[in-house]
């Protein structure tokens, strides 16, 4: 099914690089070398989240959210928490990790539930923002790797239906040859 797929490069691995060392800088300076929870929402995220934090110095724990609204390429506009945090956040500093924010809906979503937690701060790094598709407001993304047009992406953690994942650069997804 994927073998015919239409994938035009959109953005280069060593783009993704250069722009997550920028970013891990300016988070880290923000932390200043507080001890953080970066919560890396599953599944798109992994990869930049891995990537991000492997750039950052400031001193961290690892956990984890899972949230889903979409199947295909169309938003269902209901967003359903799956997992819970494993670690205690209250009182901590967490950082939010999203691959992309398109209608904001699911950030927002995880941004209510994270906030009940009452952490003492609450951060949002996000490696793509499709700006022009929000719908929702007072939602603030702090760190953005790259906006981007209306494009729906595949690669570096971007699926669809699951596949194309484990690509190293993102590619816009032009459907089945
Ligand atoms: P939102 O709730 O902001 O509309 O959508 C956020 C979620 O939709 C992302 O976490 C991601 O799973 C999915 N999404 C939005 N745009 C794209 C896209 O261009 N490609 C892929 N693969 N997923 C997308």
């Amino acid at each position: 099914m994927t073998a015919n797929a239409k994938l035009t490069p959109y953005i280069k691995a060593a783009e993704i690089q250069t722009r997550i060392k920028e970013l891990a800088k300016e988070i880290d300076a923000y932390y200043a070398g507080k001890e953080i929870i970066a919560i890396f929402l599953l599944n798109g995220a992994i990869f930049f989240g891995v990537d991000l934090v492997r750039q950052m110095k400031t001193p961290m724990k690892i956990d984890t959210l899972s949230a889903s609204s979409y199947s295909g390429t169309e938003s269902t506009g209901v967003i359903k928490i799956n997992s819970d945090l494993k670690i205690n956040i209250t009182g901590k500093h967490a950082l939010i990790v999203e691959d992309i924010v398109d209608t904001g809906l699911t950030l927002k979503s995880i941004v209510n539930f994270v906030g009940q937690k009452k952490p003492a701060d609450l951060k949002i790094v996000c490696l793509l923002d499709k700006y022009e598709r929000r719908v929702v407001d007072n939602l603030t993304v702090d760190y953005t790797g790259f906006k981007i047009e209306d494009n729906f992406v595949v690669g570096y953690g971007f699926d669809y239906n699951e596949n194309f994942r484990t690509l190293d650069q993102i590619y816009i997804y032009g459907g089945e040859g």
